[in-house]
């Protein structure tokens, strides 16, 4: 028995939905059962068949930041979620493998009809709501089209319906719900899924525990890719 697991376990941070279940395949491949559901528990710690593993359940933006202060060892977030932490508190994450799992798209989107084109040529003014503030900034900086952003923390879809926003930024990838609103994805803004972060003390100091499981997740997923 290693020291260690005299001591805490380590903990990885999840959030429940998607990523929590297509993360179960890549524990089974490292040899680790859940067999607590964290949509029927109201756990937000869950043992798993390791005693030196244990899951935390928290919302998708908050991983991250439950690795970096390293109250969780490690991490599964979406790239989405990783791009927007990161360009606010630089440091302190490792982001070692491609998950390849939680994959969509993040687009722009605007409503059937609306004349994107012709709405965003260079020194244009757009209106855009989106969570993900840092990474539209970016897309249409690098497009040379001013935006005014508005910040929403969810249902996207809503604003240019009732002229809140001309186009939204949002994760699409059945095109489903955009669909059902009226609304077109119209540019891709970036490919997204998830990875695996690690806090960076961690990765010094529990080495022996977390690379083991680092290699699991990564040969597993690589058959995702
Ligand atoms: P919350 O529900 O807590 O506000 P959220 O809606 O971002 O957060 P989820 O919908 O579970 O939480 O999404 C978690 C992650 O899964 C996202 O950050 C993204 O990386 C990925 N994701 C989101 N929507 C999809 C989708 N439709 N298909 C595939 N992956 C997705
Ligand atoms: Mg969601």
């Amino acid at each position: 028995m290693s020291p260690a697991s005299l001591d805490k376990p380590l903990t990885l941070a999840l959030s429940k939905g998607r990523i929590f279940d297509e993360t179960m395949p890549l524990l089974a491949a490292a040899g680790i059962q859940v067999t607590e559901n964290p949509e029927t528990s109201r756990k937000l710690i869950i043992p798993t068949s390791s005693d030196n593993l244990q899951l935390i359940i928290v919302r998708a933006s908050d991983v991250p930041t439950y690795v970096q202060y390293g109250a969780a060892d490690f991490g599964i977030a979406g790239k989405d979620v990783l791009h927007e932490h990161v360009a606010e508190h630089p440091g302190g994450l490792y982001q070692p493998v491609d998950l390849n799992i939680a994959r969509c798209r993040l687009c722009v989107a605007v409503r059937r009809g609306f004349d994107y084109e012709a709405a965003v040529y260079k020194g244009a003014r757009l209106r855009v709501a989106t969570k993900y503030v840092q990474a539209a900034r970016e897309h249409f900086a690098a497009k040379g089209v001013y935006v005014d952003l508005i910040k929403l923390y969810g249902s996207m879809e809503l604003a240019p319906l009732v002229g809140l926003a001309d186009a939204i930024v949002d994760l699409v990838s059945t095109g489903g719900t955009l669909k059902a609103n009226n609304l077109v994805a119209v540019e891709e803004v970036a490919q997204i899924s998830s990875r695996l972060i690690v806090n960076q003390a961690s990765l010094k100091t529990r080495s022996a525990e977390l690379q083991p499981l680092i290699d699991a997740f990564s040969h597993a997923s690589a058959s995702l890719a």
